[in-house]
């Protein structure tokens, strides 16, 4: 596995790949490796020549008092598990490689950017978007690889890589979850011990309404409020950012289950904003 932190070196390499008829699998990532991320490696290397991975803490999808500074971070850790899951190149640029002290251009998706984590993160996706453009353009890879834990994100990059025209397929993978449910985040690691005892109802609280589905509830509302009930009880601690049922696809709101919605939510757990998601499906 090549390590890189030269965006040229890097675009290079992968240019010649190109011309050796190779097919680039890209997983964008942030680091401090976990086993969602290393399930999106197994997906992302059978599905083409090589694997290349990611891996930036992209300033630009940072708000101000979030994060940035302290977001877990282990680059040696990340290499061995990177080449363990059969890499063969991991670009890690510093914030100086990929912006311009006078960068300016952006590429957003306004419409889908602006609801869920987009009421309280008001320039992430425009962040998110406009890195991965970038990586897009330097690795040029055929597929890229995300995970459905960000379903918004997910969302967001099919329909830029759309609108944009970008010959770029995107894959997603179901998330990976610990045995008690919690959904696998790098950020996880902010939890203290009751708090990491009360996260796992976020999903529990998500599987109810799933339960209520199947049963035959269909109003969005109510099944909202049987989660926020749930949530009351179980997850003292949890502060709600938000709970919503949408469109998977165009992320709008929806009153009534036809077919098939996506619950999503933010809760605030201590320090860490946790989100989740699940498909409320008819049938
Ligand atoms: P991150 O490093 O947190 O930016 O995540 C990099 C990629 O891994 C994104 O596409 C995420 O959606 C995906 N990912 C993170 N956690 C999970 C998980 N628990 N299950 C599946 N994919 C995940």
């Amino acid at each position: 596995m090549q390590i890189l932190t030269s965006l040229e070196k890097t675009h290079s390499l992968c240019l010649q790949w190109k011309k050796d008829g190779e097919s680039i699998v890209l997983v964008p990532t942030m680091g401090y490796y976990h086993k969602g991320h290393e399930k999106l490696f197994a997906v992302a290397r059978e599905l083409g020549s090589k694997l290349a991975i990611s891996l930036f803490v992209n300033p630009a999808q940072f708000g101000p008092g979030e994060d940035l500074e302290n977001y877990p971070r282990d680059f040696q850790a990340d290499c061995v598990k990177a080449e363990r899951c059969g890499a063969d190149l991991l670009f890690a640029p510093s914030p100086q490689e990929m912006y311009a002290e006078d960068h300016q251009a952006w590429v957003d998706v306004p419409q889908l950017a602006r609801g869920l984590c987009g009421r309280s993160r008001p320039l992430h996706f425009r962040g998110v978007c406009t890195v991965l453009m970038k990586l897009f353009m330097i690795m040029l890879p055929d597929i890229a690889v995300f995970g459905q834990k960000d379903w918004q994100q997910q969302a967001i990059v099919r329909r830029m890589a759309r609108d944009l025209n970008l010959p770029v397929r995107i894959v997603s993978v179901p998330t990976q979850r610990e045995a008690d449910g919690l959904a696998l985040s790098s950020r996880n690691v902010y939890l203290n011990a009751e708090e990491r005892k009360q996260a796992p109802g976020i999903y529990a609280g998500l599987g109810r309404a799933r339960n209520a589905v199947s049963k035959g509830e269909r109003d969005a509302g109510a099944l909202i409020e049987s989660v926020l009930s749930f949530w009351r009880e179980a997850l003292p601690l949890g502060e709600i950012d938000y709970l919503a049922v949408v469109d998977p696809e165009t992320l709008a709101d929806v009153d009534r289950i036809e077919g098939s919605a996506l619950m999503a939510c933010a809760v605030r757990v201590g320090k860490a904003r946790l989100i989740d998601n699940i498909v409320l499906t008819e049938k």
